[in-house]
């Protein structure tokens, strides 16, 4: 599953609506957690983890210390996952200005929810602009979280973006909601 999860990253570039695609991390991990499937996605299926797996532990770039506390604390994790669905609330309320046609579709990703870069080399012009606004949106997250993970697999553990992944505490809280199982990843 790194091999898509890279692939969806390098396909980005060259074509924006792949972003499109990553709506599967998003929706999958949800669903599996609610039909009672715990953390089976982020243990067996996330492109995204097994990446940061292979990058810090067979390519040995990370400093494999451990994850300082506070990142692992339920203040950090929980207000991590309200500040990422506020953005994302934000991304879509975006979207459906252009929807509207009160906004412009701006062709531009943002990274880190600060940098801005112009994104002009993907073939939008064939699709409604709010599908490509929506586009730019999500992949804009999606670099952002890669990024995140990145600098902590090497700063710290491989996986120690799974900590606080936003994904991994919203199927976190869906599994001790319903079956009592707040059981983490290993890191
Ligand atoms: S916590 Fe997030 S990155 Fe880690 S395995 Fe789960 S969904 Fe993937």
């Amino acid at each position: 599953m790194w091999i898509i999860s890279a692939a969806y990253l390098f396909l980005g570039m060259f074509n924006i609506l792949f972003a499109w695609l990553g709506m599967i991390c998003f929706l999958v991990p949800i669903i599996m957690s609610v039909a009672g499937k715990g953390k089976g996605y982020c243990n067996n299926y996330c492109g995204r983890g097994q990446l940061l797996d292979l990058m810090g532990n067979k390519m040995k770039l990370s400093r494999y210390r451990d994850i300082p506390k506070f990142l692992k604390s339920k203040t950090f994790r929980y207000g991590f996952l309200v500040f990422f669905l506020i953005m994302f609330s934000n991304m879509v309320f975006n979207t459906y200005l252009v929807f509207k046609g009160s906004n412009e579709l701006k062709e531009v990703i943002t990274i880190l929810w600060t940098f801005k870069m112009p994104w002009n080399f993907s073939e939008i012009s064939m699709v409604n602009p709010w599908v490509s606004q929506f586009a730019f949106g999500f992949f804009s997250l999606m670099v952002t979280s890669t990024i995140l993970g990145i600098i902590t697999m090497i700063l710290f553990k491989p996986r120690s973006w799974c900590v606080y992944c936003p994904m991994g505490t919203m199927t976190q809280m869906i599994s001790k909601a319903k079956y009592n199982d707040s059981k983490g990843i290993d890191i």
